[in-house]
């Protein structure tokens, strides 16, 4: 049965680092909707031209637009041993389209990973990666504004996924090693 496990928390909580810590243990890819977008603006696509001015603004790229991205990238053969997803899904719609492409193939969520770190520690931590990486959708206005967003479209899957008995929330203020621990035995515990 494949593994397929959600990270989720908000812009800067390091689920990025922890999803691909966790993928190279399990030997499954990390799925960072973010990366593939930002693969597309490289490329110029037509997704990536759509994406681009949103992105910057710190929005959410439409539902529909994202999911068509993800169903291609399962659809890939490193992923038919499971994955890990990091940043979608972000809404509830994404949500419920990504249990329906699991149903499909008939399997599902085996636990989602909520990073939980303080929002006064979440801002500073953007702004230093915007600085290491020089990434163009990291502006302070760009921050707040995903900060926003996430707080209004994507902290409510936490109940969500409380509801139906998968949420369980790793205290992510501690170093990287610590956090990354506690994620090594939750995700060996449900996979
Ligand atoms: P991230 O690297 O996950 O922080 O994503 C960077 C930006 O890409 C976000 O601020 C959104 O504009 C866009 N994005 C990434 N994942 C999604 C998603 N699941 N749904 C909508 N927009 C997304």
């Amino acid at each position: 049965m494949p593994v397929y496990l959600v990270f989720f928390g908000p812009p800067g909580s390091g689920k990025g680092t922890q999803a691909s810590r966790l993928a190279n243990t399990l030997g499954v890819p990390q799925i960072s909707t973010g990366d593939l977008l930002r693969d597309h603006v490289s490329r110029g696509t037509e997704l990536g031209k759509t994406a681009k001015p949103i992105m910057e603004s710190g929005a959410l790229v439409p539902d529909d637009l994202v999911t068509a991205m993800l169903k291609d990238r399962l659809l890939m053969e490193d992923a038919a041993g499971g994955a890990l997803f990091d940043g979608y899904p972000r809404t509830l719609p994404q949500a419920e389209a990504l249990e329906g492409l699991l149903a499909s193939t008939g399997s599902g969520i085996s636990a989602v990973l909520f990073i939980d770190v303080p929002d006064e520690v979440i801002t500073g931590r953007i702004l230093k990666r915007a600085e290491l990486e020089g990434r163009a959708d990291d502006t302070q206005d760009a921050v707040r504004e995903r900060l926003r967003v996430y707080r209004e479209k994507t902290a409510p899957l936490a109940r969500h996924y409380e509801a139906a008995g998968l949420l369980v929330t790793i205290d992510g203020n501690r170093g990287v090693d610590e956090v990354a621990e506690d994620v090594r035995r939750v995700a060996s515990g449900r996979s």
